[in-house]
Order: structure tokens, then C-alpha cells, then sequence
């Protein structure tokens, strides 16, 4: 679709970063350009249906940009999955490894409405380990996950097959 190679325009392969060995994919070009970002927002929008969702969830930090944007479109709330030790009051958390070591998310414990269908959005899905964290917080806190995006999905690092069977929608696979 038409998204897909909007995001392919506005990625930039940058190798050996944050460390050897690694292409990290840059999408801040396409956050910078204004009438890309605003397609791929309205895209992710209608490929769920603004009626589908109730809130959205953004995985820190990249996520957040992401998040905001369909919130705003659409009417609804932005909820913050975040590192650990960055939220004010009590949270659930959960952790998961790290090639080296592991790392932790955390979203507030009243952070949904019981019930409350809950899509949740990243720019970039790589081993999965964010994001099966992150749907399971958005679970334990009382949302229904009712959608999960990014921009950009690395397909070889086995991030879909992770996350199964929850479906995973990426505008672009890699
Ligand atoms: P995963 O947990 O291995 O799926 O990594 C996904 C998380 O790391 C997301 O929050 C992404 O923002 C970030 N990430 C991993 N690889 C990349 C990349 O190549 N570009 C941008 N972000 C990345």
C-alpha cells in the first residue's frame, strides 16, 4: 500500500549503531516531515477504524510521538508505557532480556478504564520483547488490547512470531 512505500522513503539505515554490528533504522526523518507523518497517522487510523479503540498507548520514547499524533486525530487519550523508575505513582512493571542484561517497562496501575480497548503503537518492532511487555502491562492494568502497530517491522528478528497469536499490523516489513 501506499504507506508502506511512504515509509520507506523517510527511513535511513544507520550501521553500527548503537553499536557494532547493528543497522539501526532512523524514522526521524519521516517525524520531520509533516505531510509524510501526517499520512502515515491517518493510515494507521484506517487500517483499524477510528470506532475500534478507546485509548492509545505509546511505547517510550519514539512511541510517545506516535501515540500522540492518533490521539489527537482521533479524540482519545494517550497512556505512557514507560522505563522503569520514570512514572510518579504505583505501576506494574514487567522486564524481559536483553541481548546484554534486561530492561524494564512500566505503566500506572489506573492507567485504563476496566475494559478500555487499548491500541498500542512504536515506530519499530524488532525482537518483540517491547512490545510483549508492553500488552502484557496493558492487560495486568485492565485494557483490552484492541490493535498493535509500528511503522517498521525487521521481520527477521522474529518479532511477529514472538508476539503470536496476537496480531501485529506494520505499515512497512522489513
Ligand atoms: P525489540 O524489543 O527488540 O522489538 O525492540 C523494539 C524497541 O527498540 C522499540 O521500542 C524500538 O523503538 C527500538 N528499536 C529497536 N531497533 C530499532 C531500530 O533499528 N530503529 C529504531 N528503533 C529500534
Amino acid at each position: 500500500p501506499a504507506t508502506a512505500a511512504l515509509v520507506a522513503s523517510r527511513v535511513l539505515d544507520v550501521p553500527d549503531f548503537p553499536k557494532p554490528g547493528v543497522m539501526f533504522k532512523d524514522l526521524m526523518p519521516l517525524f520531520a516531515d509533516g505531510d509524510t507523518f501526517r499520512q502515515v497517522i491517518d493510515g494507521i487510523v484506517a487500517y483499524h477504524g477510528r470506532e475500534s479503540f478507546d485509548v492509545v498507548v505509546g511505547i517510550e520514547a519514539r512511541g510517545f510521538v506516535v501515540a500522540a499524533a492518533i490521539a489527537y486525530a482521533t479524540g482519545v487519550g494517550v497512556v505512557p508505557v514507560r522505563k522503569a523508575g520514570k512514572l510518579p505513582r504505583p505501576a506494574y512493571s514487567a522486564s524481559y532480556a536483553l541481548e546484554y542484561g534486561e530492561a524494564t517497562l512500566e505503566v500506572h496501575e489506573d492507567a485504563f478504564t476496566a475494559g478500555h480497548r487499548v491500541l498500542v503503537v512504536d515506530d519499530v518492532l524488532a525482537t518483540g520483547g517491547t512490545a510483549e511487555a508492553t500488552l502484557d502491562l496493558v492487560e495486568r492494568a485492565g485494557g483490552t488490547v484492541a490493535g498493535f502497530t509500528v511503522l517498521l517491522e525487521l521481520a527477521f528478528l522474529g518479532g511477529r512470531e514472538r508476539l503470536a497469536p496476537r496480531p501485529v499490523h506494520a505499515l512497512l516489513t522489513v
